[in-house]
């Protein structure tokens, strides 16, 4: 090997060093989303390459979950189209930061950010075994559409989201916003009448699909299961910022209209009126709020006091790493890959304790001394005259 290509190696590790792949950009968010008081984590699934795909809810859990409107929003079904991915997750960043409290009131919304997570991190639009998600919806042959259709059979949403983008030439206008056909006329003009305030608040071209259309895509498939179900395309070309606006405001029209219009909501989506809430309680639950009598405060006090002794007198803990996880929500799922990289851990600095206060008084005032080390026969071999190096080499 010359040593222009051990450069050349050394130069490309070091790039690849600092490169993450668009699949760890969204554990990172993800990860990142699980320490807002906003976002529970659910069971997180595994992709056919064993990858997680994450899924989380978002919604305010401290008012009454149990008649909020609920939304499944879902991104990154075709791996090569990762700005909707970007997109919802940086929807649900704002969410969480407080942006929009009124909807995070009325809504529970779960988000599957990135349904094949392969095709992601090989920036591919299919899976790892070369399955479109986005045509499987009837057969569910892979493990990534059978997890997301777990998740609709628990919840049964009141409205579904699909979110891609073109990243080629489209036969149809690219910006587009498409509504599968209904089973009845009543059910058609809600489902279009939601559509119509989204298209004209995101300035996105209806589609309207016809009977003949391909039934294996998600919108249509969960159309025709009783569902109210969008897909929201980009075309070709369009800028991450503009493809961002368009889909957060016609992702917050949708939503706005099923969750303002009680009624509407079960005349939309009439499969999502067999929802039972105990079904996923522990997720729904509200926060408990804090109690401030006496004998509570007492307990906190009482317990930071054994705390703060069992700490200054148990043994220095060896310099350990913990995972970044939010353990907010003792049900959420870890991700042993992403938890056992190098971006996932963080170091516990070494608690002073009693005994490490002590050693390190002792050693400050007393200094020990070493025995020197005796010589022996080898260090003496060691010291080699250059006579005698010559004489060796020979
Ligand atoms: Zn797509």
């Amino acid at each position: 090997m010359t040593a222009r290509a051990i450069i050349t190696i050394f130069l490309i590790s070091l790039a690849g060093a600092g490169f993450a792949s668009p699949y760890d950009d969204a554990m990172r968010s993800v990860r990142t989303l699980s320490d807002s008081r906003c976002v529970r984590l659910l069971k997180f699934g595994r992709s056919h390459s064993d990858r997680s795909i994450p899924a989380f809810v978002i919604s305010d859990f401290t008012v009454d979950s149990r008649d909020k409107s609920r939304i499944l929003i879902c991104a990154g079904q075709h791996g090569d189209e990762f700005d909707p991915v970007k997109s919802v997750l940086f929807l649900c960043k704002n969410l969480a930061a407080g942006k929009d409290p009124g909807l995070l009131k009325r809504c529970a919304i779960v988000v599957v950010p990135m349904v094949n997570p392969d095709g992601i991190a090989a920036s591919r639009r299919e899976n790892a075994v070369d399955v479109d998600t986005n045509r499987d919806w009837v057969d569910l042959t892979t493990c990534e559409t059978r997890f997301v259709h777990k998740i609709i059979k628990v919840w049964k949403p009141n409205l579904l989201i699909d979110v891609h983008n073109w990243n080629e030439p489209s036969p149809t206008p690219g910006n587009a916003l498409e509504v599968p056909a209904c089973d009845t006329i009543a059910r058609e003009n809600v489902v279009l009448a939601a559509a119509r305030r989204a298209r004209d608040s995101s300035e996105m071209s209806l589609i309207e699909c016809t009977p003949i259309s391909d039934k294996r895509l998600f919108h249509r498939r969960y159309c025709a299961l009783g569902y109210a179900a969008y897909l929201l395309e980009t075309r070709n070309g369009e800028d991450y910022q503009a493809r961002d606006r368009i889909y957060r405001t016609a992702i917050k029209s949708l939503v706005n209209s099923v969750s303002s219009r009680n009624g509407a909501r079960y005349i939309m989506s009439p499969a999502s009126m067999s929802f039972k809430s105990a079904s996923v309680g522990p997720y729904l639950d509200p926060i408990p709020k804090a109690t401030s009598n006496s004998t509570s405060l007492l307990a906190a006090v009482m317990l930071g006091i054994a705390f703060i002794i069992t700490a200054f007198l148990s043994k220095p803990l060896p310099k350990r790493e913990t995972v970044a996880w939010s353990h907010r929500f003792t049900r959420c799922a870890v991700d042993p890959e992403i938890g056992s990289g190098r971006i996932a851990y963080r170091h516990t600095p070494h608690p002073i304790t009693a005994r490490s206060w002590v050693n390190r008084r002792l050693r400050s005032r007393y200094v020990v001394h070493e025995p020197e080390p005796e010589e022996t026969e080898d260090d003496e071999i060691s010291v080699l005259m250059p006579e005698a190096v010559n004489s060796l080499s020979r």
